[in-house]
């Protein structure tokens, strides 16, 4: 995800457009693997101020995760935008919130990855409407009602029928 911005260091004010599309390395995200499916997608401007380069970007990536519900295998897709600022890496500060660039080149490989991360959600589900899996047997309840649920249910009926009972008889 390299900017070629030899044209915008002369023309100061002046935004240019950029699009990068290409596959992505697996990253690691809280310790889990991340694994990216297809193109990912990354296009904006970027204008230069004299001193910082102001990229304006908006993204699109898709990643292998499973439902938190039924865990089944799925892709998710993610679309976000973000704003960075980058500066010449002799004039970065640690506490700066600025992205460091050498050249005639701006690198928003990690811009995109930290922005790719912070919209990551923290669990996906397959569906709105995921039934997940029943916790006594395990089965997966978008394929049908398993015979433990109702068993359960009746079990707290007949424990609420019991404890009324008792209220009566005291
Ligand atoms: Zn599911
Ligand atoms: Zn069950």
């Amino acid at each position: 995800m390299i900017v070629s911005v030899n044209e915008a260091l002369r023309r100061v004010g002046e935004p240019f457009p950029f699009a990068w599309e290409g596959e992505l390395t697996p990253q690691t995200f809280g310790g889990d693997p991340v694994r990216f499916v297809g193109t990912a997608k990354l296009s904006g401007t970027y204008v230069y101020d004299g001193k910082t380069f102001r990229v304006d970007a908006e993204a699109e990536a898709s990643y292998e995760t499973t439902c938190a519900r039924c865990g089944k295998a799925m892709v998710e897709t993610l679309s976000f935008a973000f704003t960075e600022h980058f500066v010449r890496s002799i004039y970065k500060t640690p506490d700066d919130e600025l992205y460091p660039y050498e050249g005639e080149r701006l690198d928003l490989t990690e811009a995109f990855f930290d922005n790719l991360f912070l919209e990551m959600p923290m669990t996906t589900v397959c569906s709105e409407s995921c039934k997940g899996l029943c916790p006594v047997c395990g089965a997966d309840l978008n394929r049908g009602q398993c015979s433990c649920q109702t068993q359960k249910i009746d079990a707290r009926l007949s424990a609420l029928e019991s404890l009324l009972n008792d209220h009566k008889e005291v």
